[in-house]
């Protein structure tokens, strides 16, 4: 297999999760009753470039495409997010009447309303139906597609070229990145800036997240690669900001290599501790398994000690990072009896491979577990609050990645 970004053949294995169904894959009832199929996990880093990728196989489109949609509304953190990045670009960037706003995967219009409601035209990306559908509730122009060279082609005969392109949490979930890098081009204005927030690698090393690892998550990304792969688009990162969303995110900001805008000391200082925290060193690459790997293990001791001394285990959050780290360790119910979650959408259903029954918040309070393993280890806090009442019977909290930990 060669790189997606440089071509370069991908020789050094990153990391192996064995098979694994696609984390969105929630099961019905009658589905336990049918074969489930599963697809290899596997990552490759590139010694060139040093994009980590997934690794290429045949895989069956219908299961990807998610009928769970994921509604970004639904997270208050994360609408305020949204309203302050809206906020905060509209005063750097100087945004008006006069300006023009894409946004790529505009999902239900959860951002895109904030610069409607300040008067700024602008257009969504999204090929999801039903968030789509959402977004033009809201009074948001969306074209229902994918977004590459071709749209942004077919965006500039209309001249809709714009001032500010963002893509929040899609860069990383996009197969063919050359390809939308060169649109962002392309669909730029000249003097435009373009924004991108993905979850950055170099977290994803130190606190051994591989858990955000999953089939529709084809790049993991570090300032080093997105700047490699911006430069080839003709585009050049001028600015960076390091964001706690998602375990530690990085939101970058672009600019046409012909506009000369000055890059920040931020650029530079991010890209030395990279270059410090060996992110250009294959050793570090190849010793991330081993890491990820104790994880498992610690996670599986510890299920296995609490079965055995007739302790139970429920889990918080069905959340993909979950459907992860669960298929990777091979747990069954035997070992976690229920997964709650507050999702309606999720609820009375099984979690894929693991078939760990997902149950409303409620039944905790009913069914009251020892232990509740916060799968999204993210928002720990927030479900450690909200169900503060566990502490009532003696419960304690779990949470396993960087490292077990029970309080
Ligand atoms: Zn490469």
């Amino acid at each position: 297999m060669n790189c997606r970004h440089c071509g370069k053949i991908l020789q050094h294995q990153f990391l192996d999760l064995g098979f694994a169904p696609p984390s969105n894959a929630y099961l019905n009832p009658a589905d336990l009753h049918a074969p489930e199929l599963y697809f290899p996990l596997k990552l490759y880093v590139c010694d060139d470039c040093w994009l980590v990728q997934t690794e290429d196989y045949a895989r069956s489109d219908e299961l990807f495409t998610e009928d769970y949609a994921y509604f970004s509304s639904t997270s208050s953190g994360w609408v305020q997010h949204a309203a302050d990045y809206c906020s905060m670009i509209s005063d750097r960037l100087d945004l008006n009447e006069a300006s023009f706003v894409i946004e790529v995967a505009s999902n239900d219009g959860y951002l895109l309303r904030n610069f409607v409601e300040a008067g700024v035209p602008c257009l969504g990306i999204e090929p999801t139906d039903s968030t789509a559908d959402a977004a033009e509730q809201l009074n948001i122009p969306v074209l229902r597609e994918f977004f590459g060279q071709s749209v942004a082609g077919r965006l500039v005969s209309e001249n809709k070229q714009a001032d500010l392109i963002l893509g929040n949490n899609v860069y990383a979930h996009v197969p063919d990145i050359n390809d939308f890098t060169k649109g962002l081009k392309t669909a730029l204005k000249p003097g435009g800036t373009v924004t991108l927030e993905f979850p950055h690698l170099l977290n994803l090393i130190q606190l051994n997240q591989f858990d955000t690892v999953y089939h529709e998550h084809y790049s993991y990304l570090s300032l080093y690669s997105v700047q490699r792969i911006f430069k080839r688009a003709g585009l050049v990162v001028y600015d960076v900001e390091q964001l706690p969303t998602h375990g530690g995110s990085l939101r970058v900001y672009g600019c046409h290599a012909e506009a000369g805008f000055e890059v920040c000391a931020g650029v530079h200082a991010l890209l030395a501790a990279e270059l410090a925290a060996g992110m250009r060193d294959l050793d570090v690459y190849l010793g991330f398994q081993p890491k990820a790997d104790r994880v498992k293990d610690d996670l599986l001791s510890f299920l296995i000690e609490q079965k055995r001394s007739g302790k139970t285990v429920a889990a918080y959050g069905a959340a993909a990072k979950g459907n992860t780290l669960l298929n990777y360790a091979g747990v069954k119910p035997d070992l976690m009896q229920f997964v709650c979650d507050a999702a309606a959408a999720k609820q009375s259903k099984f979690m894929p491979g693991s078939h760990i029954p997902i149950l409303a918040p409620e039944a905790m309070g009913n069914r009251r577990p020892d232990f509740v393993v916060i799968l999204p280890w993210n928002i720990s806090e927030e479900v450690m609050r909200s169900n503060a009442f566990v502490r009532d019977w003696g419960g304690q909290f779990v949470t396993a990645v960087p490292e077990l930990k029970v309080q």
